[in-house]
């Protein structure tokens, strides 16, 4: 027992937001549509910083308004066409197009039809680039800025997401708002001054290439380098470079979570887990984390890498981070949807399972105090934001993180409160059914008031937590009794 109140998590999880720029953003993709394929080959060096790429992208749904994302660091060499014929493409580029975070160039073929597009039933980008290395942070020779999309040489080891960093031609449907990073592939890895080489979804390998095939959608994540591989029941660690204690005690509370979750929302958490710890390429403490399910990474140099975080923060916030994470694997992944409400929504009950978690092995009034201390920063008069079934769009609100932390899990917590903990788990369990976006307001009020199955209640519910425009007045009202 600790008198330590997830305020504090939630606090220190927004610090580290502040530097980074989406930190655990997960995604997702619609099973309605094809799934894409990149195959071809990768080569990498991780002491030049160098990628040089011949991808072919095919399989993709026939989409009118799409884009091709790539990342700004990588020059096209050419695109062609493969089918339905072989030809040298000319492409435009949509300025006005970003991930949020700018890491990519947006392109497009232009259709004959002055206007429109054209895009080929295959493609084919050859491309390279020369990205930054950092081999320290003490020198002078880091970056400003590390963030989840940054493809980062650090110490002797490339860390790449697959959805932000856009490394491989990401396509992207402008009318729906889906962009899909999750693809097949049948791609050979090349790195001559590596020994390991992990692509997300397969085992990581201890060679200079491999050739990876995956038939199901995966976010194509890469972690290549040094480093050492440790496997146990429940996870594989990368780089951790944990003592075989640390493995067994870190490999028990994985299974722990994973069972939790299991039973909490009904459905086995099917995936091994995969850590990787990576490091930051700022001098800057503390570390981020992000989920590309089934592997999740930290970064952070010691004493913020994964083994001290492990050591000494496990009670301190770390635990919460696990959980948190590892709840992505519901709300991001077993859910197809991506658009910007989704991932918000996505992070509020990704919290209210962490400190539900959490929550078992502290006080009775863990969850109460935790939501009166929130309230101060619910109470900001700065804090603007409308109400959950009134979001509609990301600038309903002044400040995405109080919103997606805080005031979501404090609505979560009260609507339990107020209907019991039985009819909030079932709740969780219809919103994680069908193929319904959660953050489709009909979907979330169906589910909520099947859920509940008393109309006097539901209506209080909705009234009080989520459509008032006095739901933080309604929230401090319930948690003072
Ligand atoms: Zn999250």
């Amino acid at each position: 027992m600790t008198s330590e109140s997830f305020q504090t998590i939630f606090q220190n999880m927004k610090q580290n937001l502040t530097l980074f720029l989406f930190l655990f953003l997960t995604v997702f993709s619609n099973a309605q549509d094809q799934i894409p394929k990149i195959s071809g080959t990768a080569k990498f060096s991780i002491e030049n910083g160098t990628i040089d790429c011949d991808i072919i992208l095919s399989d993709y749904s026939d989409i009118g308004n799409y884009l091709i994302r790539l990342n700004k660091g990588l020059n096209i060499v050419n695109v062609q066409s493969i089918e339905p014929n072989k030809f040298l493409l000319g492409y435009e580029r949509e300025l006005a197009d970003s991930l949020q975070t700018d890491e990519s160039i947006s392109y497009y073929f232009p259709a004959s039809t002055k206007g429109e597009k054209f895009l080929p039933k295959k493609l084919r980008f050859r491309y390279v680039g020369k990205f930054p290395v950092i081999n320290d942070t003490i020198s002078e020779n880091y970056q400003r800025e590390d963030w989840r999309g940054n493809i980062a040489f650090m110490n002797g080891l490339l860390r790449m997401d697959g959805y932000q960093s856009a490394w491989y031609p990401t396509l992207y449907d402008v009318d729906n708002d889906f962009q899909y990073e999750l693809v097949k592939y049948d791609i050979e890895i090349i790195c001559e001054d590596c020994e390991q080489i992990y692509l997300n979804g397969s085992k990581p390998v201890n060679a200079k290439k491999a050739h990876f095939v995956s038939e199901s959608p995966r976010e194509p994540y890469l972690f290549i380098g040094k480093y050492g591989i440790q496997e146990a029941q429940n996870i594989t660690l990368l780089n951790a470079n944990f003592s075989d204690t640390q493995v067994d005690e870190f490999d028990k509370i994985n299974g722990e979570i994973v069972n939790f979750l299991g039973a909490y929302t009904n459905i086995p958490y099917k995936e091994k887990v995969h850590w990787v710890q990576a490091y930051l390429t700022v001098n800057e403490k503390g570390h981020f984390a992000f989920a590309s399910n089934p592997t999740f990474t930290i970064c952070g140099n010691p004493p913020y890498d994964l083994r001290a975080t492990f050591d000494q923060q496990l009670q301190g916030g770390f635990l919460s981070t696990i959980v948190h994470e590892l709840s992505h694997y519901y709300f991001g992944t077993i859910k197809k949807c991506n658009t910007t409400l989704e991932n918000l929504i996505n992070e509020g009950f990704a919290e209210f399972l962490a400190v539900k978690y959490i929550s078992q092995f502290k006080e009775n009034d863990y969850i109460k105090n935790g939501i009166r201390e929130g309230l101060e920063w619910l109470e900001d008069p700065n804090f603007k934001h409308k109400a959950i079934l009134d979001f509609i769009k990301l600038e309903n609100t002044n400040d995405r993180q109080t919103y997606a932390y805080d005031y979501q899990t404090a609505i979560l917590f009260s609507i339990e409160k107020e209907i019991g903990e039985e009819k909030m788990m079932q709740w969780i369990r219809l919103l994680l059914q069908g193929e319904e976006c959660i953050s489709n307001k009909a979907f979330f009020e169906t589910t909520l008031k099947k859920a509940i199955n008393n109309n006097e209640l539901y209506n209080k519910i909705v009234q009080k937590y989520l459509t008032s425009n006095s739901t933080v007045e309604n929230i401090k009202i319930l948690w003072e009794k």
